[in-house]
């Protein structure tokens, strides 16, 4: 899973749960799925397991959150005729002598509406009766909810089944899930969907997706197939989003040395999703809001969320954590992998640059006394993520690139389908270099400890920009020279563009030179520009002509920051600035057309006649028929001009109740702070 923002979750499967997997080995799950009333989130369904007994026993059981059963039944050595079974309304027990080493076979019809892990976007009427616009969607979301919520399953990781779903559903939308598509077949006014999985895995990463889709189809050098899915109306979008797609995928199962273990990789993008991507086994599900432009590329792309989805095939559905104590195995290795992908894209000088980024959020972290172990499972998302990244760009360096990949390569070969723990990588890596890892496994896995110059001296030393930058920055806080020279001096030394930019991310710098920030908007770097663009919120007269321009860069950040800063300080002016912008909708979360509405409704004489449309227009945006980017965007800025409304406070109410949590949060704190 990749997160937008720091968010931890852990799967903390009590010692109950855990035990089963030592005694019961599930080995295949057919389920057939139909949906009942939509706007009722009704699922029903019928399953098939078949396992294997490990040690002798006298119940199993299949995890069912608040799930209704009926028609059971066992095949199998000694199954009574009745079987016997209850319902605790956590799981759907099976009573019976279930003998060593016998196979049996569970069958079960059974419904429910689940509250989490399968997400019914707009299918309730009020939603759809309010708009021209309908996305209705199904999408699933395992990991941190539990499958189990609407497919009964085994939630222990521990225990890899071999899913194989198949989907009847209203003719009229696509339905993806894990694996090939053997069969569709057409009925009446359904369609039903086969999709059978060869390989087995862990029940977080069964997915299902439904919606209004076309897709473009690559091929790997391998000859698997990528599938690229998006809405009808986006296919202008989809090479921009999709870009680097094929490069990656070959890139990365050379890197690994290990081939792609599923029958094809699907990407599928939904609305209001909860994170920025999942991994779901051949069946990456990511948040729309990555559906971009090429303009939007230079600023927010899907290309690193893309790869690191891409390296979970391998770090976390081909191989899984045994718990969360090992989480880094997974998303560690998804950051590293991805930031390599990148690298081979953009280069080595963009590979330091995210360490170097990296490093500074350890750092931040370490100074709000928040730093651990990254083998404790309570870590943050950085301490998973970013440190998990670090240490193995320090293992590499450490022990050599071949015996790297040597390492990592037999780690996945001797564990594939099968559960890891941190000792099964490092052993491998020890092997394949002769190196004794102990000290290494203290230092970087086991002690909670930051030294900053780990991280910073070989950055240092493998980056010639990072080294300049860091030089010029001691500059800048140590000589004694006037502020004005050591700005000078910082931006004529300044060789890397990168370095120049970061100069006018200074708080100090803000306004104070204006020489240097005429000197940077006359280059010709989009970064450069943009820096100066977010570093000025009032812009001095004789900068005007020149920061005018910046209204024609092809970026929707830059344009957002001048337009509002042009607006804010030559009010004479306005008219002239929101005409010049008037077509422009920036961001799938409308970041442009949002400002824009909001500047256009709060200046004095910008076409008055249509004050009563851009009001609509904007309080529209607050509806759930748009994705809750784009409503979070609404509700700010209306609240910045004080004109939430009738309309925008129901809105507001309303999203106070959906199910991604930090959106709903914002609208509780917002709600608040009107009352
Ligand atoms: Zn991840």
């Amino acid at each position: 899973m990749k997160n937008i923002v720091l968010l931890l979750f852990l799967f903390t499967a009590s010692l109950g749960f855990s035990q089963q997997t030592d005694n019961v080995d599930f080995n295949t799950a057919k389920a057939h799925i139909v949906f009942g009333d939509l706007s009722k989130k009704e699922v029903t369904g019928t399953i098939t397991y078949e396992f294997e007994i490990l040690k002798a026993v006298d119940s199993v059981f299949i995890d069912a959150n608040k799930v209704v059963f009926s028609n059971i039944v066992l095949h199998g050595l000694g199954v009574q005729a009745d079987v016997e079974f209850h319902n605790d309304s956590n799981r759907l027990i099976i009573y019976n002598e279930f003998k060593k080493d016998e196979r049996y076979e569970l069958k079960f019809d059974y419904s429910t509406q689940p509250k989490k892990a399968l997400y019914f976007i707009d299918w309730d009427t009020s939603t759809a009766l309010s708009g021209t616009i309908s996305n209705k969607q199904i999408w699933t979301q395992g990991q941190g909810k539990y499958t189990s919520n609407w497919l009964p399953s085994i939630d222990d990781m521990n225990d890899k089944i071999e899913f194989d779903l198949t989907i009847t559903f209203d003719k009229d939308y696509e339905v993806i899930a894990n694996g090939k598509l053997t069969n569709k077949q057409i009925n009446d006014s359904t369609t039903t969907w086969h999709y059978d999985m060869q390989k087995p895995m862990s029940s977080y990463l069964v997915a299902l997706a439904i919606g209004k889709y076309d897709k473009k189809v690559e091929y790997s050098n391998s000859g698997i197939p990528l599938e690229m899915y998006y809405y009808p109306e986006d296919s202008l979008k989809v090479e921009p989003t999709y870009r680097y797609t094929k490069q990656m995928f070959d890139f990365l199962e050379e890197e690994i040395g290990v081939p792609y273990a599923w029958q094809n990789y699907k990407q599928v993008p939904v609305k209001d999703f909860l994170y920025a991507g999942m991994e779901n086994t051949s069946t990456t599900i990511f948040a729309d809001s990555f559906v971009i432009d090429s303009i939007a590329f230079v600023d927010k792309n899907y290309v690193n969320v893309n790869a690191h989805e891409l390296a979970h095939q391998w770090f976390g559905d081909l191989v899984t954590e045994t718990s969360g104590t090992h989480h880094w195995l997974q998303e560690g290795f998804a950051t590293y992998y991805a930031l390599l992908a990148e690298r081979h894209i953009f280069g080595d000088a963009y590979y330091y640059w995210q360490l170097y980024d990296y490093a500074q959020e350890l750092l931040e972290q370490h100074k709000a006394r928040q730093g651990t172990a990254l083998l404790n499972p309570k870590s943050s998302s950085t301490t998973f993520y970013k440190k998990g990244a670090w240490v193995l760009h320090v293992l590499r360096e450490k022990v050599g690139d071949e015996a790297f990949k040597k390492g990592v390569k037999n780690y996945l070969l001797k564990h594939q389908f099968k559960n890891v723990e941190t000792d099964d990588f490092i052993s491998e890596v020890e092997k394949a270099s002769g190196q004794d890892l102990t000290n290494f496994v203290n230092t970087w896995l086991e002690g909670s400890g930051f030294l900053y110059e780990d991280y910073i001296n070989p950055l240092k030393a493998a980056s010639k920009e990072i080294a300049q930058m860091i030089t010029l920055d001691d500059m800048l806080l140590v000589s004694s020279d006037g502020l004005d020279n050591k700005i000078n001096r910082y931006w004529e030394n300044a060789m890397y563009p990168r370095v120049k930019a970061h100069l006018f991310s200074k708080e100090m710098i803000a306004g104070v030179n204006h020489n240097i920030l005429k000197k940077a908007l006359k280059s010709n770097d989009l970064k450069i520009r943009q820096a100066v663009a977010l570093s000025l919120s009032k812009v001095p007269l004789e900068l005007k002509t020149d920061y005018e321009t910046l209204l024609e860069d092809q970026s929707y950040i830059t344009i957002k920051a001048a337009l509002f800063g042009l607006w804010n300080s030559f009010p004479e002016e306005q008219n002239k600035y929101l005409n010049q912008t008037k077509d422009i909708e920036g961001f799938n979360d409308k970041n442009i057309r949002i400002i824009w509405l909001a500047l256009a409704l709060v200046s004095d004489d910008y076409n008055p006649e249509n004050e009563t449309a851009y009001f609509n227009e904007l309080t529209d945006y607050t509806s759930p028929k748009y994705g809750f980017e784009i409503r979070e965007n609404a509700f700010k800025y209306l609240l910045w001009i004080s004109a939430c409304a009738e309309n925008c406070k129901e809105n507001l109410e309303q999203a106070t109740k959906h199910h991604n949590w930090r959106f709903s949060k914002f609208a509780k704190a917002m709600l608040k702070s009107m009352q």
